[in-house]
């Protein structure tokens, strides 16, 4: 690392910046690390990415009885800094001024330059974005069961899970240890989870499952608690009100690319396009994992990208990737 002083700031040029603590960015971060280039991860507001937000990983190499993903990810983190990368906890990038001989990370007052950049910020929830959600976010309304769903407000409640994904699957499965009764409102009559999933949802005797049903309103502003959803048949066009003390909310993602718009180039819905391999169209910075992925969304794909991208950033960086 060379020390260059800019604008009153001591500013150390990193070989490599991370953004992003998921299985793409603490992967890229080992490679890194062995590879003696001290990797810096800003691991962003939530350390260890969506993964901490599920219960048990069961489709991850390695683990026959399945992992938890917090701890999986705690292990990632650990095997990253056995070999040297530097992880800074909760820290954000507010901005990016891509281009060279540096790539610069406007973090609070700081300013951090890199050769470079790995962008791994992977993905938020996606919002239902209609009348009481945001109003009751925490008072019922939630994007995470394995986070919220033991909550006394729940226990022994009817509770509504929407969509039809894995995601929206597994948090109604998971649901059914406190709730009296999970609906799973889909917005057609097919889920879109896996067979696996979509089979042990349903074969669950307190799941149960409301077809061609969009929320248009979660019910019990006024109240300041969740009370009910108000759903629309697809079907028929008529409303009515399913009573229920929570909504978990589980219809995708949004990949977290917003401070890279205009800057890197991006598809209409903010996915990182990339290639050949980890490139970006930004000479020295590379994409990873859910940020630049709409297909396959898997911790183990992700990794996988990780590596990829760290594998390109020491090449781009010992001059043989152009
Ligand atoms: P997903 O597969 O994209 O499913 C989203 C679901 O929400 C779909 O059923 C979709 O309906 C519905 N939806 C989207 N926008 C909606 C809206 N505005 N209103 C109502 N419903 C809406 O997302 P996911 O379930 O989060 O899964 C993401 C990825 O992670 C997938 O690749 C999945 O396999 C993976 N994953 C794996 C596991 C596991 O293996 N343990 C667990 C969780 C997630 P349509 O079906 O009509 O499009």
């Amino acid at each position: 690392m060379d020390a260059v002083r800019r604008e009153g700031y001591e500013i150390m040029m990193r070989n490599a910046v991370i953004l992003g603590s998921g299985c793409a960015g603490w992967t890229a971060a080992l490679y890194l690390a062995r590879a003696n280039l001290k990797p810096l991860v800003l691991t962003g507001a939530q350390t260890g990415g969506l993964l901490t937000t599920t219960s048990i990983v069961e489709n991850f190499p390695g683990f026959p009885q399945g992992v938890d993903g917090t701890a999986l990810m705690s292990q990632m983190m650990e095997q990253a800094q056995k070999f040297g990368a530097e992880v800074e906890f909760g820290v954000t990038a507010d901005e990016v001024i891509l281009g060279r001989p540096a790539h610069k990370i406007l973090s609070g007052k700081r300013t951090i330059e890199t050769k470079t950049l790995i962008v791994a910020t992977g993905a938020g929830h996606r919002h239902l974005d209609v009348p009481g959600e945001k109003e009751l976010e925490t008072k019922g309304v939630t994007y995470c069961a394995t986070c919220d769903g033991a909550l006394p407000m729940f226990r022994n409640q009817p509770l509504v899970v929407v969509g039809g994904g894995d995601s929206a699957c597994e948090e109604a499965t998971f649901l059914t240890r406190f709730a009296s009764t999970v609906y799973l409102v889909h917005r057609r009559d097919q889920l879109r989870a896996s067979k696996i999933m979509a089979e042990r949802a349903l074969g669950n005797p307190k799941i149960k499952p409301v077809w061609n049903s969009v929320v248009e309103s979660v019910e019990g502003v006024s109240q300041g608690k969740v009370t009910g959803v108000k759903l629309k048949d697809t079907t028929t066009g008529k409303s009515s009100v399913l009573a229920c003390a929570g909504v978990f909310v589980a219809i995708g993602h949004v990949p977290n690319t917003q401070i890279f718009q205009k800057k890197i180039k991006m598809d209409e819905a903010g996915y990182l396009q990339l290639g050949p391999g980890s490139r970006t169209n930004i000479e020295g910075v590379f994409g990873a994992g859910d940020c630049a992925d709409k297909v396959y969304r898997q911790a183990i794909t992700a990794a996988g990208m990780g590596c990829m991208a760290a594998i390109d950033a020491e090449r781009y960086l010992a001059g043989g990737l152009s």
